[in-house]
């Protein structure tokens, strides 16, 4: 009998496709059709947190203002310690911070045998550059103390302007906002500060068999997950977002939720509806408003992964199954986030560490596996692979608290061989 055969199409189930394209190129081509948000708007520091700069901040002042005390201790000129035994000096008064020592006559200085009691941050009073801390004085009486040789001109002092200096741009535009920043700026006195306008989200997920949280399912029928996962990953952004629900597999529902998406958004994320399933309709949809191509990636999970515009929004169309949202999500709409968002794209933070699983993988794809990054006895950084890591087994992304990372040429991990990692959620 003759052995018949059938013609096989690729599939998500091969590892080497020829139309496929890398992870790094589908994050060039996304990136490249980006254009940053120039809206601004003026924010009291403290809601400025993660928010990106519209302008330098230049400062107007110098920090430290002036010349002050890094100790408690005595002030007195470099010049006048001892060069060898001991010495006595005649103590004339107290420097505090924020009160300054005040000579009688102002053109007064500390004269030679003569220091200031000062504490931590107070003015350098006149005539004084050097200060030996109270630990290092031996107190002989209220107005007098001695010193011993070994100390150095200019000690224990920080100069007017050492942090910042006046005139100085101290953040520039395009800066992310961080706690220390917030700090900087009050330093110099800032109240309010010019930043875009935070990016704007609307995201839905797609398919018949979905249901919201809170019905009872039906035959068939699942919980509408990814839309919570979206939910989280975005909430750790500085963004705002619109959550538009299920939308099931039909042209008029699909054709509505990218309309009001569009409108409201700058950037439109679907999960879902995006292979060669005969229910996919995000395709037509996003083709009859505006642009769409889909791509096949080079990586697993998540190989089609669809990006379009539609009037001045942009479109990333996910994968459906759970895991994959996420993969990419990270991978894609990460920097695309920051992209449109002022800051201009990063790369995620990759590093090396000792495995501590034997990881199979066959050539051909660039694999995202869930891994749990943590420290062994010896105190050393290792990671191991969650089990299952199968696209639909979510539970495997809460397990983990890192991707590891094998790229298209690797053929598999033995235990104790270095691989790449890729942060998510971390807390060691
Ligand atoms: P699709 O890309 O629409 O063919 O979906 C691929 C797989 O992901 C199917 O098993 C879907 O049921 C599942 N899936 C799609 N969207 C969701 C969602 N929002 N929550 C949970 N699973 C989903
Ligand atoms: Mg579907």
């Amino acid at each position: 009998m003759l052995k018949q055969k059938i013609k096989k199409q690729p599939s998500c189930a091969d590892d080497y496709d020829s139309e496929s394209i890398s992870v790094e190129s589908a994050r060039q081509k996304i990136l490249e059709k980006i254009s940053p948000i120039d809206a601004t708007e003026k924010l009291t520091l403290s809601k400025s947190l993660n928010r990106v700069l519209a302008q330098d901040i230049v400062s107007k002042l110098n920090v430290p203002g002036h010349a002050n005390s890094a100790m408690d201790g005595y002030a007195l000129s470099g010049d006048d310690l001892p060069d060898s035994l001991t010495r006595e000096y005649r103590v004339i008064g107290t420097a505090y911070a924020g009160r300054p020592f005040e000579y009688q006559n102002k053109r007064d200085k500390c004269q030679a045998g003569e220091c200031v009691r000062i504490m931590t941050g107070a003015a350098m009073p006149a005539g004084t550059d050097t200060v030996v801390m109270q630990e290092q004085c031996e107190k002989i009486n209220d107005t007098t103390i001695q010193l011993a040789s070994g100390h150095r001109k200019g000690q224990n002092v920080r100069m007017a302007g050492e942090d910042i200096a006046e005139g100085s741009i101290v953040l520039t535009q395009r800066h992310q906002i961080r706690p220390a920043d917030l700090g900087v700026m009050a330093s110099i006195g800032i109240a309010e500060v010019c930043v875009y306008r935070q990016p704007r989200i609307a995201f839905f997920s797609t398919g018949d068999e979905l249901r919201p949280i809170g019905e009872p399912l039906a035959t068939g029928e699942i919980y509408d997950s990814n839309r919570y996962s979206l939910h989280g990953m975005l909430s750790q952004l500085n963004v705002e977002f619109i959550d538009l629900g299920v939308v099931s597999d039909n042209l008029e529902d699909l054709r509505e939720a990218f309309k009001t998406a569009c409108s409201k958004a700058d950037l439109v994320i679907t999960t879902g509806g995006v292979s060669v399933g005969e229910a996919d309709f995000v395709k037509n949809i996003v083709e009859e408003l505006g642009k769409i191509h889909i791509w096949k990636i080079a990586m697993k999970p998540g190989r089609p992964l669809s990006f379009g515009e539609i009037d001045n929004a942009v479109f990333i169309g996910l994968p459906g199954n759970p895991v994959a949202v996420m993969t990419t999500f990270y991978q894609f709409v990460v920097p695309a986030i920051q992209q449109l968002s002022g800051q201009g794209a990063r790369l995620p933070l990759t590093f090396e560490v000792l495995c501590d699983s034997g990881l199979k993988k066959r050539p051909g794809r660039f694999e995202y596996l869930r891994g749990i990054l943590s420290r062994n006895e010896s105190g050393q950084l290792t990671v191991c692979a969650t089990g299952k890591q199968g696209s639909g087994i979510l539970t495997s992304m809460s397990q983990a608290n890192c991707f590891i990372l094998l790229d298209e040429h690797c053929d598999g991990i033995n235990i104790g061989d270095f691989v790449t990692v890729q942060p998510f959620n971390l807390s060691l």
